[in-house]
């Protein structure tokens, strides 16, 4: 799925070199209202709001070889634009359920989103032990 901010680029060029710049690989052309068009439609209305759309588009994902001074002023200033976005929440829950390997999304860098996919995994299987236990002692106080 396209970035919020790519998915609302008027420009077919400028989304497909956001794509390239994210990912490393030349995307296929897309027809005005391809690809783009279809991700700023109905399937992702949490898009509507998106405070990206208003500002620098480069702010979000890395150029190749950014140092990384440059890297952390950048996600800085791509946090203060989330830190202000009123579809913050929607934004991180889907780049944590895809999972989104780039590019701050939600107001996290994709190191962060590891980071709390892995806390997530860690407390489901705490989760599912706890009641693992909690079944294996309701059994035994029933037998
Ligand atoms: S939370 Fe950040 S990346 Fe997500 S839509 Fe808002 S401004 Fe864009």
């Amino acid at each position: 799925m396209l970035h919020p901010i790519e998915s609302r680029t008027t420009s077919p060029v400028a989304a497909a070199q956001l794509l390239e710049r994210r990912t490393g690989v030349r995307p296929q052309p897309q027809p005005p209202g391809g690809q783009a068009g279809a991700a700023a439609g109905e399937d992702n209305p949490w898009h509507t709001g998106a405070a990206c759309r208003r500002d620098e588009v480069g702010l979000f994902f890395a150029p190749s070889k950014e140092p990384t001074a440059a890297r952390l002023s950048r996600e800085e200033q791509a946090k203060r634009v989330c830190a202000r976005c009123p579809v913050l929440l929607e934004c991180r829950e889907h780049a944590l359920a895809q999972p989104e390997p780039y590019g701050v999304w939600g107001g996290l860098t994709a190191a962060e989103r590891r980071v709390v996919l892995a806390r997530r995994r860690r407390r489901d299987g705490e989760l599912i032990e706890a009641a693992r236990v909690t079944a294996a002692a309701r059994a035994r106080i029933a037998g």
